[in-house]
């Protein structure tokens, strides 16, 4: 069952070594009515694809020997909302630092539009909650966002597929990073809404142009 998507998740939750400390953070990817997640409190390193349960949108398990992550209700409730292929939740440190500070990612620099104009803060809730599920979808949905931060907890971060939710989670933390540095010496200046519209428009045709078949 959903053997591509089990295979992306085990490949791409190697990423989430280096994004999160431990065995901190999740990533599901759906195909249909169905979820492959990371099981809960398993070591990024020793997944594979038979490792990765499979459940419902409802959250209900439907394959596999192993439980599943413990954010199951906040990955399927973005799905629920979102148009999303892939769902990545890190507790990577700069995203996190605002996070405990309460504050939005602000568009400090054009790659904040990898998820929207801001990335905002959903409010506290217990890890693993329907509550907090309903914060992050609330979050993201008012600020027109494909990722939120957490509050006191972490981020989350959607994409088409695994790779661009991944992709997504890393230019976050990346501009985290950089806002909180720039922060700590100085100002930090934003760019305006028309800017961050004209990049997301870019961000459209960015990189190599598609093989065209028969060409
Ligand atoms: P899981 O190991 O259950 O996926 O939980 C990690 C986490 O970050 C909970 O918020
Ligand atoms: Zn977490």
């Amino acid at each position: 069952m959903l053997e591509a998507e089990r295979r992306a998740v085990a490949e791409h939750s190697s990423a989430l070594a280096d994004l999160t400390p431990g065995r901190t953070g999740n990533l599901s990817v759906r195909a249909g009515d169905s979820v492959a997640i990371t099981p809960t409190g398993v070591a990024y390193d020793e997944i594979g694809p038979e490792d990765v349960p499979v459940v419902s949108l409802a959250g209900d398990h439907e394959f596999g020997s192993l439980e599943a992550s413990s954010e199951t209700p906040m990955h399927c409730g973005i799905y629920e909302t979102f148009d999303a292929g892939a769902v990545v939740h890190t507790h990577s440190d700069y995203a996190t630092t605002l996070a405990v500070l309460g504050d939005p990612l602000p568009p400090v620099h054009y790659m904040v539009a990898f998820a929207g104009e801001t990335v905002p803060v959903a409010d506290y809730a217990t890890y693993g909650t329907r509550e907090l599920a309903d914060n992050a979808v609330g979050a993201m949905e008012r600020a027109d966002s494909g990722a939120c931060l957490l509050a006191n907890h972490g981020l989350v971060a959607t994409g088409t597929d695994a790779a661009d939710a991944v992709e997504t989670a890393r230019a976050v933390e990346s501009v985290a990073r950089v806002y909180c540095q720039a922060r700590s010496i100085g100002d930090p200046v934003e760019l305006d809404s028309e800017e961050m519209a004209t990049v997301a428009e870019k961000f459209g045709s960015y990189g190599q142009p598609s093989a065209v078949d028969g060409s």
